[in-house]
């Protein structure tokens, strides 16, 4: 990306084994992230550009000679944090606060949305997929670097529990696995607040019982008549609008959890005071993807959820630049990179 809404498909120096921890990987299936479209709106021009990607599925090539737990021919999803596993916050499964880690796409780490990626940390950061390259399951698997991952640790940090109400703001694909995280985790109620049609059917598909389609104080209004006049117990904040932070607060019933997953854009966390005095905690931040992997990774394989079906669009490398259009103009819900 070279700047906002400037998207190109360059040749680059091959990706190579550096360090004897790292792995080289021929990237077979990568997306395009909600989280690339705050660049895509907003980033400076720049002479270098700026690598992209870091959602992506591949086939090791080559690994280190330190490297244990992934070889040649292995198929792997990368979470969108590397990490070695082994430090103190690994060991937590906080991966996203590694001490020896860091994000794609950065100082001169490659991005997923190319041809080869070389992955530092290779031991704490690959997992090993049973099954091939083109299997059915490819774009579900796929969401386990980031999207369901994500969806997931919104829930979490919410605190859903069975039998009590989640309400999820942000309709898109965060917001939609967000809602199969709190189905899978037992809530009985589940509030979509959002607007788009396509993305109400695929939500009411997962799992979401009530739609909100207001905004602002109207959406409040709505999710507490829905909720005996309480709000919900937890709240899965997938957007990040300051708009979107007063809404889910709004919305968090007394002694209730909000769980933020969207990146923030603004600083402070707003209505502080009725949060105060109704204990209502405030939780979240980047989602240790690969903390998660192995949880989720067995009900993708058995088919008990589908988040793969937030891809509404599959498209070839050329193809990028046009699927970050679409995914910014509302087109596509998200975007499927086959390599
Ligand atoms: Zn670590």
């Amino acid at each position: 990306m070279y700047g906002a809404g400037d998207v190109r498909i360059d040749n680059v120096p091959d990706a190579g084994l550096v360090e004897p921890t790292d792995a080289l990987l021929r990237v077979t299936r990568a997306c395009i992230c909600g989280s690339d479209l705050w660049p895509y709106n907003q980033m400076e021009h720049s002479e270098t550009g700026q690598r992209m990607g870091h959602e992506f599925i591949g086939v090791v090539e080559a690994a280190g000679a330190e490297v244990r737990s992934v070889k040649p021919g292995d198929l792997v999803v990368a979470p969108f944090a590397w990490s070695d596993g082994t430090c103190d916050f690994c060991r937590e499964g906080l991966h996203t606060s590694c001490l020896n880690g860091g994000w794609w796409a950065r100082n001169g780490i490659d991005g997923g949305q190319g041809d080869a990626v070389r992955v530092p940390q290779a031991d704490g950061t690959l997992v090993v997929l049973p099954v091939g390259p083109d299997d059915a399951l490819m774009p579900s698997l796929l969401t386990l670097s980031d999207v369901m991952g994500t969806g997931h640790h919104a829930a979490l940090a919410a605190r859903v529990a069975p039998g009590k109400t989640a309400a999820v703001v942000g309709d898109g694909a965060v917001g939609l696995c967000g809602v199969i995280a709190a189905k899978r985790l037992g809530a009985e109620q589940i509030i979509l607040l959002g607007r788009h049609p396509d993305r109400i059917a695929l939500a009411r598909d997962f799992g979401a019982t009530d739609v909100v389609r207001e905004r602002g104080d109207e959406a409040v209004e709505r999710v507490r008549e829905l909720t005996g006049g309480f709000g919900a117990h937890s709240v899965l904040e997938c957007v990040g609008h300051g708009e979107s932070m007063v809404t889910a607060l709004g919305i968090a019933r007394p002694g209730g959890a909000v769980g933020r997953v969207g990146l923030p854009q603004h600083e402070p966390i707003p209505t502080t005071m009725r949060t105060f005095f109704d204990n209502v905690t405030i939780g979240g931040g980047p989602a240790p993807a690969r903390a998660y992997i192995e949880e989720l990774l067995p009900d993708v394989l058995e088919g008990r959820i589908e988040p793969g079906r937030v891809f509404d669009r599959v498209t070839n490398l050329d193809g990028v630049p046009d699927g970050y259009r679409a995914m910014n103009e509302r087109e596509a819900i998200k975007v499927l990179v086959e390599l």
